[in-house]
């Protein structure tokens, strides 16, 4: 409890960012705190080790951050799911809606197999249409997709609750109601 509160307090606020009204949770300091940085990356690590996890899957561009580490001490790959356009060979996408427009994500046709049991990791919960949509494309591959680790939730949002009605249970750190 003392380390969650040490890396929720890593957290900044930024106040009417990127719009007017919304209170953007900023990982960037907490990036820039090794030992807060290490207990994030640990805390992850403890609570999926041994549970047979294959591929770890993080989503542009936060999700990077936090995923690659995770992996590498799991001791399995990372693969990258981009915004549309960036990955260079064969991939699948799948278009999710944002609150205002839509937004395209890809991955790589080969990343996955149907033998892969795949953890997803991004910074930040809110309403989970991006985790959402990362599972299509795990699960449009044949990967076996049901535990999301992210940094911070937004519980008024929702996410969990949607996440769980696809199969995907959820495993969070630091909530800001
Ligand atoms: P969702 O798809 O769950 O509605 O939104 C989550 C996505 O939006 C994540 O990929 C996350 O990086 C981004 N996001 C939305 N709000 C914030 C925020 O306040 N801070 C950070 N770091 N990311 C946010």
């Amino acid at each position: 409890a003392q380390q969650l509160q040490f890396i929720k307090d890593s957290i900044e606020t930024i106040p009417d960012y990127p719009k007017e009204g919304i209170l953007f949770r900023d990982i960037t300091t907490l990036l820039d705190n090794p030992a807060a940085y290490q207990a994030t990356i640990d805390l992850l690590v403890e609570h999926y080790q041994g549970q047979g996890i294959t591929k770890v899957v993080g989503t542009e561009a936060r999700g990077f951050l936090f995923g690659a580490p995770v992996a590498l001490r799991l001791g399995v790959g990372f693969v990258p799911v981009r915004k549309k356009g960036k990955l260079p060979r064969e991939t699948l996408s799948e278009t999710y809606d944002l609150e205002y427009g839509t937004d395209t994500l890809e991955i790589h046709k080969d990343s996955i197999t149907d033998k892969d049991k795949v953890l997803m990791v991004d910074d930040l919960l809110a309403t989970g249409g991006t985790i959402e949509a990362t599972a299509r494309l795990i699960r449009r591959l044949g990967g076996t997709v049901t535990e999301a680790a992210f940094i911070i939730c937004l519980p008024d949002l929702g996410g969990i609750e949607r996440l769980e009605k696809q199969g995907v249970h959820s495993f969070t750190l630091v909530d800001f109601p």
